[in-house]
């Protein structure tokens, strides 16, 4: 079962989540199960765990690289490409890797076969554990404006290996391609927002693109409940969401994990929230 952690907004508690039910499913269960931090921008889940990490490589773009003694000019490598990121201007080929999406269709049409691949590194992926939580996670390189292609490398490297472990992946924040990517081959996506009017805008927003574009199964966490109005448990209701878990707003919470320290190792009571959680899930993938 993999089960994807989003939002619609950074800042709502979804690392907090995402660690929770990795630390829940440890221990009901005598199969690791496996994080896969997707948020390549920020990976913070790891800094909650103490990861050993055994493995880790380089990964990127497949980039076009010209042979120029075959090239004849012709342009058509720039006119196939809707990136932009090949250009011809009259005895050379401009590559420009950073625009590059590695879709190879400027090698597939250049009649001269002058075109090959190689790779442009943009990013790592990394795994470990920390004992009885399998762990990966993506990065993406300072400066590099493409995620997607790490948070695919992370996904096809780890998810094969996971086995009938419960995989909990914690996405970007947001609702753009990566968190489309994140959550697209999870049986099950868990929401976390905030009761309040932003996260209301937010989970309407992820909502969109999770439940009605992509068709997925999804139920709500409210985290720091008690703040704001209550607007977000009417929109559940009326959308048939089902509001898994409420989070309270408590400050010593917030200092808890301000100091690394996963809510379940200062809360132990909240194991029984998430295990609740998880056979909540369960139950409706099961469906
Ligand atoms: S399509 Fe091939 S031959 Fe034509 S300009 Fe591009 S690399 Fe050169
Ligand atoms: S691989 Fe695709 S995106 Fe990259 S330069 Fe070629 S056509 Fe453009």
């Amino acid at each position: 079962m993999v089960i994807a952690i989003a939002s619609g907004k950074g800042g709502t508690g979804k690392t907090t989540v995402a660690v929770s039910l990795a630390i829940a499913a440890a221990e009901e269960s005598s199969e690791k199960p496996l994080l896969l931090d997707c948020d390549v921008e920020e990976p913070n889940s790891g800094l909650f765990l103490d990861i050993d990490y055994t493995s880790g490589r380089d990964t990127g773009v497949l980039v076009p690289e010209v042979n120029h003694e075959k090239c004849t000019y012709c342009g058509r490598c720039s006119e196939v490409c809707v990136w932009n990121a090949i250009a011809v201007a009259g005895e050379k080929v401009l590559v420009f890797r950073d625009l590059c999406h590695g879709c190879g269709s400027c090698g597939l049409v250049c009649p001269e076969d002058a075109i090959s691949e190689i790779t442009h590194v943009t990013g790592r992926i990394e795994g470990g554990t920390d004992g009885s939580i399998n762990f990966a996670r993506g990065i993406l390189n300072v400066g590099q404006a493409m995620p997607v292609p790490v948070i695919s490398s992370l996904l096809n490297e780890y998810l094969p290996r996971a086995g009938s472990s419960t995989v909990i992946i914690d996405s970007s924040p947001g609702t753009s391609c990566p968190v489309v990517e994140a959550v697209s081959r999870s049986d099950y996506v868990v929401l976390v927002t905030e009761p309040t009017p932003f996260g209301l805008h937010d989970l309407k927003a992820a909502v969109d693109v999770v439940v009605n574009q992509l068709n997925l199964p999804a139920g709500v966490i409210i985290n720091r409940n008690g703040i704001g109005n209550n607007d977000v448990e009417k929109y559940c209701l009326a959308s048939n969401l089902p509001i898994l878990a409420r989070i309270p707003m408590d400050r010593k919470i917030a200092e808890l994990l301000s100091e690394g320290i996963p809510l379940l190792n200062g809360f132990p009571e909240y194991m029984e929230v998430f295990r609740n959680v998880l056979t909540a899930v369960r139950e409706e993938v099961i469906k």
